[in-house]
């Protein structure tokens, strides 16, 4: 049976990227907490460079 809505099965998250050397090679190190609105910042580490990051992720506007 064919799905009505084929599309809906697709999710499109962008992920984070190195600020310092541009290496997707990014790994969290602490907790991460909400900062409101869905909002959520997570302490990071690029394993490249060494460089400290906050990513920040946000909720999807796709869905309204
Ligand atoms: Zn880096």
């Amino acid at each position: 049976m064919k799905p009505k809505e084929p599309d809906s099965r697709y999710v499109f998250a962008t992920y984070p990227i190195c600020r310092a050397c541009g290496s997707a090679n990014i790994k969290a190190t602490r907790g991460a907490k909400d900062v409101g609105e869905g909002v959520r910042e997570r302490p990071s580490k690029c394993h490249d460079c060494g460089q400290l990051l906050t990513v920040v992720l946000e909720p999807s506007k796709d869905y309204a």
